[in-house]
């Protein structure tokens, strides 16, 4: 059975903006008879908050969205990601860095990807025989990059058609392992999807940078024949062209479902941000409507009023 999951994270609770690429992806899911999973994305440290998943998880249920099976949390698989890691440097995919990150921006030549990230230049590709030395020798813990190759990768996405991008040259090595050992989003994502079966990733196109670079992965982890099909929709924005975001005032449906805000009025604003006007209830009215081709193709502005 085709598979997608909803991957949140739990740094915040969710806020207008992710609840309207869930409810896209809820969407799709049950049109199109795919099983839907859901995984906490909790690798993130610092940034996790305690508790947040609880609010997440209440958060989607309260919008009227169902998943199949028990959420997974990525922080009770922190070894599989290690073995798909040591996997990647055995076989020379991937190897020890110990530029730190003010090292990588003052590199005099390091151009830059379009989202303004300094582009790695490489310094530590082919200089340690182990992470063993690069600890030694460095005296620092070393974090693990992965060597994109030279080449353009292509995927056709299902809302913004074909992508190419080269991630050797436009994007550089990545790093899949922090110098503290903990696994990065790249590579727990990619070996979460493949062995969940995941077949279908729905996400905001913040992370479109990101496909080619997990396409690379599968490939590397010899699983080139199941990369899923992506689709990346457009962000919501506040008025200043930036993703929604704290600063934009308080959008977390928390917050409005304790000042009494119901389910349909918040409904109905992500219904008309899909391109649909009228009033819900729940999302199921939505399946016969929703469809990726009156998808408003631009951002949306959020000003901070719910009709
Ligand atoms: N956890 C990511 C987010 O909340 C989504 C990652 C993904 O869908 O691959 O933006």
């Amino acid at each position: 059975m085709p598979t997608t999951r909803l991957a949140p994270s739990p740094t915040g609770a969710l806020h207008l903006g992710n609840a309207r690429t869930f409810l896209i992806n809820w969407i799709l899911a049950r049109q199109n008879g795919w099983r839907i999973l859901l995984r906490i994305e909790d690798l993130d440290g610092p940034r996790v908050k305690t508790s947040a998943d609880r609010v997440l998880l209440d958060d989607l249920a309260w919008l009227g969205l169902d998943w199949d099976g028990e959420p997974v949390y990525q922080s009770s698989r922190r070894e599989i990601y290690q073995q798909a890691i040591a996997r990647l440097l055995d076989a020379g995919l991937a190897y020890p860095c110990v530029c730190s990150r003010r090292e990588v921006e003052l590199a005099a030549s390091a151009p830059h990807a379009q989202d303004g990230a300094a582009i790695y230049p490489g310094v530590c590709r082919g200089r340690f025989e182990s992470m063993e030395e690069a600890r030694t020798i460095s005296g620092k813990n070393p974090c693990v990059r992965f060597a994109a190759p030279d080449r353009v990768i292509e995927f056709e996405d299902r809302f913004l058609g074909v992508q190419r991008i080269n991630v050797g040259r436009e994007l550089g090595d990545f790093v899949i392992a922090k110098a503290d050992g903990t696994a990065a989003y790249q590579i727990a994502v990619v070996v979460d999807d493949l062995e969940s079966g995941v077949d279908e990733v729905v996400r905001g196109d913040d992370l479109v940078d990101s496909t080619p670079r997990q396409i690379l992965l599968y490939e590397a982890l010899g699983a080139g024949e199941r990369i899923p099909r992506y689709t990346h929709l457009p962000l919501v924005v506040g008025p200043d062209g930036l993703r929604l975001a704290k600063r934009h005032g308080d959008s977390r449906l928390s917050s409005y479902r304790a000042a009494g805000v119901s389910r349909e009025r918040i409904l109905s604003l992500l219904t008309k941000w899909c391109g649909i006007d009228g009033k819900v209830h729940h999302p199921r009215e939505l399946t016969d409507q929703f469809s990726l081709q009156n998808l408003p193709r631009e951002p949306i502005i959020f000003g901070g009023e719910i009709p």
